[in-house]
């Protein structure tokens, strides 16, 4: 079993741990070899093979002990955004280089208690600002499917990790698309919840008020089992929603009323918002994207024509608000507080700014001068409280639409996962591709997407679903009745030659499982 070990999700992999068919030593030491064996991928930053090993020896003694939980044992890694006690933190920024923290983020102290066992830190966009990945200052990571590609951003490192076998699942970030987006580039599932059901404490801050973590895994099965464990109240996190824990898992096998094993949709609306395919949207993206809301008419749901009729005002309102609230919380990263300190300065004014302009990167001075700029006085009323104004608007045209549906459906982003370099010159050109994901960001509201196909050079297309405020358990329901239903989730890319190992040898077991090959049956 060991050499297939990591052609297991979440649920099988915690499946075969609890029936004592493998070792959570055995997962360990088999993931931590892969990978090391994809370094050329991009995808991890920290990583600590002992601590990683006492974490499983001590899950393999609760294994031992009977009745242990669905998490425990099962590797997993997460966005170098939380903080770790054992790990270092960079955020993706030289500003963080070697930061431990002392103490680990309430999601990262959770999924560890839940037993899952911690192989690393994983790459993303500096302080979770892009697209592409490309704004890592580490390293580019590539898209499994295509190295020549982006694995979307800012979650790049956890999608990429996830797609390529390396790890069943791994935490990311959302604050305008960055779980959906690398989710659907890399053809895995991720979900976003409303804001305020994961905790955001120890989560360094991009834009507080729209950033919000969660899974991102093979399959709607796997996000809810990790779900469950990284949700919850805290009391450390002043926006965090207090409602009892939810049962995530569950929502799966909920029987709808009229529903069949062959209908198990039957009577769930889902609205298509007619601005959710504009003409701009490409082809193959468009083609996936409709045969699977005809596999979704299949299993019973009803699709409804809808309106989100501000969904490009979503572009400047969502590039107003998230760089103000960077400006603030970047501030803290002073050379003093936190952050890399210049070695040569003359006094303090000339400390601090020596320190950011060494530290951050390009996309983050940016946002910081475009949020102090949107804040100043004279431009704040015409800029930032007409933005606000505006994401009030976007959030009620969504309620206006769940009058008429129970989720809504769309694309998640315009294209396939584009060529590294395409856009890394072209800022503008990175914001408008968020233009599907933005409009639930700014709402708050939760978003998932879930392979739907393949597009233009075999790349993955992801099938957004965004559901009403706290309603998880639908949009959780919808996505694991199609993935009982279709098998693109189950695809996997296919072993890329490499310069260092040949096509094949070291990477002949990234076969996809089921023996499909990329492309193939895809439409
Ligand atoms: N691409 C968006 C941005 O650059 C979203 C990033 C995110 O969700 N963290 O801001």
């Amino acid at each position: 079993m060991s050499a297939d070990l990591h052609q297991l999700g979440v649920a099988a992999l915690g499946r075969a741990l609890r029936e004592r068919r493998v070792s959570s030593v055995e997962a360990t030491t088999h993931l931590l070899a892969r990978l090391a064996a994809h370094d050329r991928l991009g995808v991890a930053l920290a990583v600590d093979p002992e601590h990683a090993l006492a974490q499983a020896r001590a899950a393999d003694d609760r294994l031992a002990g009977g009745g242990a939980g669905p998490l425990v044992g099962v590797p997993i890694a997460h966005k170098d955004i939380f903080v770790t006690r054992d790990l270092a933190t960079t955020a993706g920024s030289r500003m963080l280089a070697g930061y431990r923290s002392p103490f680990d983020a309430t999601v990262v102290a959770r999924l560890g208690e839940a037993g899952t066992v911690t192989l690393g830190k994983l790459n993303c966009d500096e302080f979770a600002m892009g697209s592409s990945n490309e704004n890592s200052a580490w390293k580019v990571v590539k898209n499994p499917w295509d190295e020549s590609r982006v694995p979307g951003g800012s979650s790049g490192g956890s999608a990429a990790a996830v797609a390529a076998r390396l790890l069943p699942a791994a935490t990311g970030t959302d604050t305008g698309g960055s779980i959906r987006q690398p989710a659907s580039f890399c053809g895995i599932t991720g979900i976003k919840p409303t804001y305020g059901v994961c905790s955001r404490y120890g989560m360094i801050a991009f834009a507080s008020s729209l950033d919000q973590a969660g899974p991102l895994a093979r399959s709607a099965e796997d996000c809810a089992l990790l779900l469950a464990a990284m949700s919850g109240f805290d009391a450390r996190d002043a926006t965090s929603a207090e409602r009892p824990p939810q049962d995530y898992p569950a929502a799966l096998a909920r029987a709808r009323e009229g529903a069949t094993a062959a209908r198990p949709l039957q009577g769930l609306r889902i609205g298509l918002p007619k601005e959710f395919f504009p003409a701009g949207l490409a082809a193959d993206v468009e083609a996936a994207l409709r045969a699977a809301l005809a596999e979704l008419e299949r299993l019973g749901a009803t699709l409804v024509d809808v309106s989100l009729p501000r969904t490009e005002l979503a572009i400047p309102v969502y590039y107003l608000i998230a760089p103000a609230e960077a400006s603030s919380n970047l501030s803290r990263f002073d050379g003093v507080r936190y952050g890399h300190r210049a070695e040569h300065y003359e006094d303090l004014q000339g400390m601090y700014k020596a320190s950011r302009s060494e530290g951050f990167g390009p996309e983050v001075k940016r946002r910081i001068m475009i949020g102090t700029y949107v804040l100043s006085h004279g431009y704040y009323d015409a800029y930032y409280l007409q933005a606000q104004k505006l994401r009030r608007m976007i959030a009620d045209d969504f309620q206006a639409c769940f009058r008429q549906c129970d989720l809504i459906a769309g694309p998640v982003a315009p294209t396939v996962a584009w060529k590294l370099g395409d856009k890394s010159d072209d800022p503008v050109a990175n914001y408008l591709a968020d233009i599907f994901t933005l409009p639930a960001s700014l709402a708050g509201l939760p978003g998932m997407s879930v392979p739907a196909g393949f597009g233009a050079g075999g790349m993955p297309v992801g099938l957004q679903l965004i559901g009403n405020y706290f309603d998880e358990g639908t949009l959780l329901h919808a996505a694991h009745a199609f993935q009982q239903a279709t098998d693109w989730h189950a695809r996997a890319p296919s072993p890329q030659p490499s310069p260092a190992s040949g096509r094949g040898s070291q990477d002949s077991s990234l076969a996809p499982a089921g023996g499909e090959g990329r492309g193939e049956g895809a439409a």
